[in-house]
């Protein structure tokens, strides 16, 4: 080990001039300050570094080894990243963090804007390990009957744990996924996960059904039919336990291709919910041409009540009923949102007021104590 340090330091120190000093602080982090040229964010001389460090360290006592290694770094420029030492010190730091972390060579410190960036960049590259480490796990809400009390529905939610950011939501990684292509691979997993989950579910009442979101991804996948129904007979579940949900905006992204696969869906089996209704520009006109069976409300509607949206809500109800529409409103917090759409003849509501996503096995006992509150 200390071989290789002097032999780094000997290198590094290679590429710098005698103005320039390198310091090692400590273990294996080394420091060296810098006087760039007017205009350089010292790009090349970091470039250098890594060359300087790419030639494998050949040691021949006692025997002959020959030892390759990685760097990482961080750095920061005066005056913009810092004035004082100890700032300059601390965001290089920083930076050489981000650059470890997400497993890449090299990172300039950066304030707000560009560390969204890079916390995107990381989870783009760390979601690669995400599934095969296990770290995504599936929560389960009940859609409830508003007009029955019972719960027949549940939508199955996706989380990832990332081992050093927490817990990750869904709105955040999903686009990334879709930019990253790691989507495909997601929608199998959760598909897989929920399939083998309503099979468990389905043994409290076997006419539950699961409702699973789709990327709007899968409408330039022409296989993803065959694909859900192939998961659905692997996981011995009937493809009529299955509701699907994609998203307003996502079906008009690309009618045609919408179109075409939801009906193969529908041909087989599936059924088919338009979510996050009245947040993309659809027409009902439109939506005649869609196989769909429901339509979810967006949760900001009940969020943001007040001035005409309780108008808003009733018409897009009575709309749907109208075109043979279920729907289910979304974001259902207090009791007097139920009653409201209780009161405005809507068929489901899902919310927090009902139930939270809950872990499988939280679910199941809910399930239990409906069942229980229904016979008694
Ligand atoms: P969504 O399909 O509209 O799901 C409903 C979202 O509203 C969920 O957020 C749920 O936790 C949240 N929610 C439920 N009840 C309430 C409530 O009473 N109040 C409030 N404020 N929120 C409530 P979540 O789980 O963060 O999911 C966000 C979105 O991510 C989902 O919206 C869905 O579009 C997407 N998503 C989730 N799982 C998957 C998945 O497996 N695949 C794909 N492609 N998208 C998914
Ligand atoms: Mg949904
Ligand atoms: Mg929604």
């Amino acid at each position: 080990g200390d071989l290789i340090l002097i032999e780094v330091a000997q290198r590094l120190s290679g590429v710098l001039r005698g103005t320039d000093t390198l310091a090692r602080m400590g273990g294996d982090e080394f420091y060296a300050l810098i006087s760039l040229p007017h205009n350089s964010d010292g790009e090349l001389i970091v470039q250098k570094f890594f060359a300087a460090l790419q030639a494998p360290f050949m040691f021949d006592d006692p025997d002959p080894v020959s030892v390759l290694f990685n760097a990482n770094v961080g750095t920061a420029i005066y005056p913009e990243h810092g004035i004082t030492a100890d700032s300059l010190v601390k965001n290089a730091d920083m930076a050489m963090y981000q650059a470890k972390n997400a497993g890449i060579d090299y990172v300039i410190y950066s304030s707000d804007e560009d560390s969204k960036l890079r916390r995107q960049l990381k989870l783009s590259l760390d979601f690669k390990e995400a599934i095969e480490n296990d770290q995504l796990f599936l929560l389960y809400q009940p859609i409830f009957n508003i007009q029955s009390g019972q719960v027949k529905k549940i939508e199955a939610l996706v989380r990832w744990q990332h081992p050093t950011l927490g817990l990750i939501s869904p709105v955040e990684f999903i686009p990334i996924c879709e930019r990253n292509g790691g989507i495909r691979e997601l929608t199998s997993w959760v598909f897989h996960q929920a399939c083998r989950q309503c099979k468990v579910f389905c043994q409290v009442d076997a006419a539950l059904s699961i409702s699973i979101n789709l990327s709007g991804h899968v409408f330039s996948q022409p296989e993803i039919p065959d694909v859900l129904e192939n998961i659905c007979k692997i996981s011995d579940i009937s493809t009529g336990n299955i509701n699907l949900e994609v998203t307003e905006s996502t079906a008009m992204a690309k009618p045609d291709q919408a179109i075409e696969i939801l009906n193969q869906l529908t041909a087989k089996g599936f059924t088919i919910s338009i979510d996050d209704f009245g947040t993309g520009y659809s027409s009902f006109s439109y939506l005649t041409m869609l196989p769909v069976s429901e339509l979810k409300i967006d949760k900001s509607f009940l969020l943001n009540l007040g001035k005409n949206s309780d108008k808003v809500i009733k018409a897009m109800i009575d709309l749907a009923h109208s075109l043979d529409l279920k729907v289910v409103g979304e974001g259902v917090e207090t009791k007097d949102l139920l009653v409201l759409l209780k009161n405005m003849q809507c068929d489901y509501a899902q919310g927090y007021y009902i139930a939270k996503p809950l872990p499988a096995d939280k679910l199941q006992l809910f399930l239990l104590k409906s069942l229980n509150i229904e016979t008694a």
